[in-house]
């Protein structure tokens, strides 16, 4: 099967938040004939063996990634990481007081569901996200198997989305300190969904703390935005990624390939990765 010219460098697995596996993505990924993939999972690291084994298998190029939680004041910012070398000193640990501050954020916010009328079991919560880093939607999914809501849409509506009752922050690395954590394993920093993000001004400063790429085609963005980050990377000499942040059925819309991310944004992220 020949591939097409596209690419999808913004993928979650069952090793953060998705809902399905390293092995099912990569098959999606062969299904959409894509010729490069990478797996960004949310702070952590644990797909990427899998997923570039079966990868391998299907003759995608690989790309591993990461998705690192920061924060600017209120607002999260999220730095995807391409190429990093997962044996870097320290990387693991970074990622550890992250997955622990995500475990505690998650016994917050079902306390708070509980004064709510909503009680779920820790227990149960834990066993649905299965070892992965802990976040809203294993929570939002406790919420649909138990019947409090019907939609992970509906969970974040009324519960734990970032206006809702039950919503507690998690602990963060600020953007500048995610920049240094991807830079330091050798890897290529990279603004996520700016269209999301909706902080423009935040661009200068990352850019001047090492940022190397920007986000621009994302489900998220529209054409309008597309253009706008497009002209963003001009101006401040970014490279340009894009990706359907695909978390599996259920959880957004997105599907695997869905942006049109052409291969050639791949060679330029190479290129500023730390030669190994
Ligand atoms: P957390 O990292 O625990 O704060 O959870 C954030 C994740 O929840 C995002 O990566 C999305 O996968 C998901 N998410 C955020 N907002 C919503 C929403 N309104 N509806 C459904 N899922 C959402
Ligand atoms: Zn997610
Ligand atoms: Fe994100
Ligand atoms: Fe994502």
């Amino acid at each position: 099967m020949t591939a097409s010219g596209y690419v999808d460098l913004h993928l979650h697995t069952t090793c953060s938040d998705g809902v399905n596996t390293p092995e099912e993505v990569v098959a999606f990924a062969r299904q959409a004939r894509l010729a490069a993939i990478a797996v960004t999972d949310h702070d952590t690291l644990d797909g990427l063996p899998a997923a570039a084994a079966a990868a391998e298998a299907a003759a995608i190029d690989f790309i591993p990634g990461v998705e690192l939680s920061a924060s600017d004041h209120q607002a999260d910012v999220h730095i995807l990481g391409y190429y990093l070398d997962t044996a870097t000193p320290g990387l693991a640990e970074e990622l550890r007081i992250l997955r622990d501050g995500r475990q505690s954020r998650g016994e917050r916010i079902l306390d708070l569901l509980a004064h709510l009328g909503v009680p779920l079991h820790l227990e149960r919560v834990v066993a649905i996200a299965a070892g992965a880093p802990l976040g809203r939607p294993h929570i939002g999914a406790a919420m649909i198997e138990a019947g409090y809501v019907e939609t992970m849409d509906e969970a974040f509506e009324r519960y734990i989305g970032y206006h809702a009752p039950a919503y507690v922050p998690k602990r963060t690395l600020d953007p500048a300190g995610a920049i240094d954590l991807v830079k330091r394993a050798g890897g290529v920093p990279v603004l996520a969904h700016p269209g999301s993000l909706r902080r423009d001004d935040l661009i200068p400063a990352l850019v001047a703390h090492g940022l190397v790429g920007i986000e621009v085609w994302h489900p998220k963005h529209d054409a309008q935005r597309v253009r706008t980050y497009m002209a963003a990377a001009e101006t401040f000499g970014l490279l340009v990624t894009g990706g359907s942040d695909f978390h599996g059925a259920g959880r957004g819309e997105s599907t695997v390939g869905a942006q049109p991310v052409p291969l050639a944004v791949v060679a330029p992220l190479l290129a500023r990765a730390r030669p190994r």
